[in-house]
């Protein structure tokens, strides 16, 4: 394969493919990436209409709730902040900022749809459909919520250094990402199924083959091109980051994991992962059933590799310009 595109280390190995596209998971940062990527062509048709439906009532209920207040709150933020949620979606992380008068929030998108949503359905005013790298670098923010989007991209280092170069002196960076190593998707059979059934039918490997070398190390939690082109490890985000520091020595920056699911209370720790409204309770059709298994998933898979949900929270120092 290519180079890795996370950390440029050319030791790779191949793992399998997944429809026509062959995953490497690179020896050096211990991520793994689709090689060749897809075509920009090919990207362009797969978000072509990409368009998550929305149920807005629903959702505004869970995002005016409390602990969203609680989690803005804990970034210790100047009065009237500015925010920034790059990839922002349906604009919910937007509206709920503003909702509890943190300040003013921006939303930016590359797809239209989710831009007029955002524009239309939940009033946000400052909407801008556009790559982050277009946006004015002499606007800085606070806050910058980055969640699931540098999985997506062919070359994340450039997305989240355009991100650090967007906050404000002591602002702080949201980085969210599958977390590569994580087996914690064993515990949610359908979920595993569906990537093993996809390797199955595009490797010559059978189903046990497969489940061995995800549990062995191969797992690559949650790569699927052409949506997920990577599976990031905490190491290839580190990496980026000493090399951004050894030139500018601009930043320092923490990171931890966080469940698919927590129960029966929403932590703080959920809230930086995928969905803070996903309880395994409710996929499983029964409160108590699923809040037993989500502690006895958290306890034991969620552990061993750390849950499913990387993230980083990276401060750009004070007296950064
Ligand atoms: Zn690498």
């Amino acid at each position: 394969m290519n180079p890795c595109p996370l950390c440029k280390s050319k030791k790779t190995r191949y793992l399998y493919n997944i429809e026509k596209f062959k995953i490497y998971k690179c020896v050096d940062c211990k991520s793994s990436s689709t090689s060749p990527p897809p075509s920009d062509q090919e990207i362009e048709d797969y978000y072509n209409g990409f368009y998550l439906k929305q149920n807005t009532t629903k959702k505004l209920e869970i995002f005016r709730k409390k602990y969203f207040r609680a989690w803005y709150e804990q970034f210790d933020l100047p009065k009237k902040s500015r925010m920034l949620d790059i990839g922002g979606g349906g604009g919910f992380y937007c509206w709920s900022f503003e909702y509890f008068l943190f300040g003013e929030a921006h939303y930016v998108d590359v797809d239209p749809q989710s831009c007029e949503f955002a524009r239309n359905e939940l009033r946000l005013d400052n909407v801008h459909n556009c790559f982050a790298q277009e946006l004015p670098i002499d606007q800085k923010y606070d806050l910058i919520v980055c969640r699931h989007v540098i999985e997506h991209l062919v070359n994340p280092e450039d997305l989240i250094n355009t991100a650090i170069d967007l906050l404000a002196p002591d602002g702080t960076l949201v980085l969210v990402t599958p977390n590569a190593s994580s087996i914690e998707v064993f515990g949610y059979p359908g979920r595993l199924n569906r990537r093993v059934n996809a390797i199955v039918k595009a490797t010559d490997f059978s189903r046990l083959r497969v489940l061995w070398s995800f549990l062995s190390g191969s797992i690559a939690n949650s790569i699927y091109p052409i949506r997920h082109l990577h599976a990031i490890s905490k190491k290839s985000v580190e990496l980026m980051l000493i090399e951004r520091n050894s030139a500018l020595n601009d930043i320092t920056y923490s990171s931890l994991t966080a469940h698919l699911c927590h129960a029966p209370i929403i932590s703080k720790d959920h809230l930086f992962g995928y969905s803070p409204f996903i309880n395994e309770y409710k996929i499983s059709g029964s409160r108590m059933f699923g809040s037993i298994k989500t502690i006895l998933v958290n306890l034991t898979l969620g552990k061993l590799c750390g849950g499913i949900h990387l993230i980083f929270l990276i401060k750009k120092n004070e007296t950064a310009n």
